[in-house]
């Protein structure tokens, strides 16, 4: 039964028109599914600032396969939290990251899937949809005027089916992919994301227009849309880039979304989710104002901000908390290399920046926690330590139980890291400037 335009928990049922993503959400990650309590509280805050944001827990199968675990235990986790806080609000699972070969244990636990086709990006496409993609999109080609983006986009014939050509192949599969879980779960029963921010060149507001007009070809009923944006989003640390541009783009971006909606009847809850990769606070001012300006929705995804609030929490209660968060850096250091692999596109560690573990081992927690915590107004805070840390999250998984009984030994601290961090430094300024 649904209430209010959202589904309570545990039911499972869709509306009559779907399941139906609010304007405003935020994708909390919860690497060791012991958080989802505080950040439950840091949306309960929101609320009670008055603005609705509905928490969604992903977790990408990257990130499954180096800790061990299984989506299954995501949603025992964030069912768990919503029923012994008293959320009636609606949340969601999110399949974060998810291709043909990796969806398969998703479907059940899951009712959000995020569908990531960026590897397909630039295979080309056969000149027979190239072709009949440009013939079915005349309107893409010479001057497209979008409502509130004040210069007109200026295109030709070979432009769009360039971008066709470079994008068609992905949205294919992405509809390939849709259609699959759509099989499994019944149609209107999940909220599906298209995610391409996992590539190398960024994509321009007309291309992500492109790129719509093709996801509503495929039928695909997106209701969140994750382009590359300009820039770089390093995990774990703030925005490098242009701030101006990215302004200007994320806002051209809004319209783009907007006018497709219009256009080509996707979703009209459609938004940008915008896959920080935590902490980009500088940008998160622009986001405030263009969805503010425009009343557009946003997805905000700050995962790994989480796992770092609890090792901050556990240094600040001393003791054998610090002690176990000496130890991972101790072990992270010692492993840099096989931990940076995986996201050697995403992290920028200055090895000369790198504190040796011994000094580390004499740190009082107030120094471990200044070295960490993301401030950049305190002159002991590192980008290396703190980047390190945050793909380091393998090192307290080995620890296994150890870890998880130091996380609720200090569960107050912790806890109290984390709310505090996911209101404060990323509901608020998004959601509530
Ligand atoms: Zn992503």
């Amino acid at each position: 039964m649904a209430i209010g335009g959202f589904v309570l928990e545990g039911e499972g049922q869709a509306m009559s028109d779907g399941l139906r993503l609010p304007r405003f959400s935020v994708g909390v990650g919860d690497r060791f599914a012991h958080q989802a309590k505080a950040q439950l509280r840091a949306c309960m805050m929101a609320g009670d600032a008055g603005v609705q944001v509905a928490p969604v827990w992903n977790k990408s199968n990257r990130e499954h396969v180096i800790l061990g675990s299984e989506p299954g235990a995501t949603r025992a986790a964030a069912d768990r939290a919503v029923r012994e806080m008293g959320w009636t609000g609606p949340y969601f699972v999110d399949a974060d990251h998810i291709g043909l070969k990796t969806m398969a244990r998703f479907l059940e636990p899951c009712d959000f899937f995020t569908i990531d086709v960026a590897e397909e990006i630039g295979r080309p496409a056969t000149a027979r949809d190239v072709d009949a993609f440009a013939k079915r999109h005349a309107e893409l080609v010479g001057e497209v005027r979008i409502p509130s983006i004040a210069q007109p986009f200026r295109t030709d014939a070979d432009f769009v089916k360039g971008v066709a050509n470079k994008f068609l192949t992905a949205v294919q599969t992405a509809g390939l992919i849709y259609r699959a879980i759509a099989e499994n779960k019944g149609v209107g029963r999940f909220v599906a994301e298209v995610s391409m921010d996992e590539t190398d060149s960024p994509q321009t507001p007309v291309e992500l227009l492109i790129i719509l007009a093709a996801i509503a070809d495929e039928g695909i009923p997106i209701q969140t849309i994750a382009p590359k944006f300009t820039g770089r989003f390093n995990k774990g640390v703030d925005y490098v880039g242009d701030v101006a541009q990215f302004a200007k783009e994320f806002g051209e971006d809004v319209a783009a979304i907007a006018f497709a909606v219009e256009r080509y009847g996707l979703p009209e809850n459609l938004k940008l989710s915008v896959h920080s990769g935590s902490d980009k606070f500088s940008i998160y001012r622009a986001i405030h104002e263009a969805v503010t300006r425009s009343g557009a929705g946003v997805h905000l995804k700050t995962a790994g901000t989480t796992w770092l609030e609890e090792l901050i929490g556990l240094a600040e209660a001393g003791g054998g908390g610090l002690e176990i968060a000496k130890e991972v850096y101790r072990e992270a250091y010692a492993h840099a290399e096989e931990l940076m692999g995986p996201y050697a596109a995403v992290i920028d560690i200055d090895r000369a920046e790198l504190p040796l573990p011994q000094v580390v081992d004499g740190w009082t927690g107030e120094q471990y926690v200044a070295a960490l915590r993301h401030d950049r107004a305190n002159a002991a805070y590192n980008q290396s330590f703190r980047q390190l840390l945050h793909v380091g999250f393998k090192v307290a998984a080995k620890m296994g139980e150890r870890y998880l009984r130091a996380l609720e030994a200090n569960e107050a601290v912790v806890a109290r890291n984390v709310t505090r961090n996911l209101f404060e430094r990323h509901i608020r300024p998004v959601f509530l400037g």
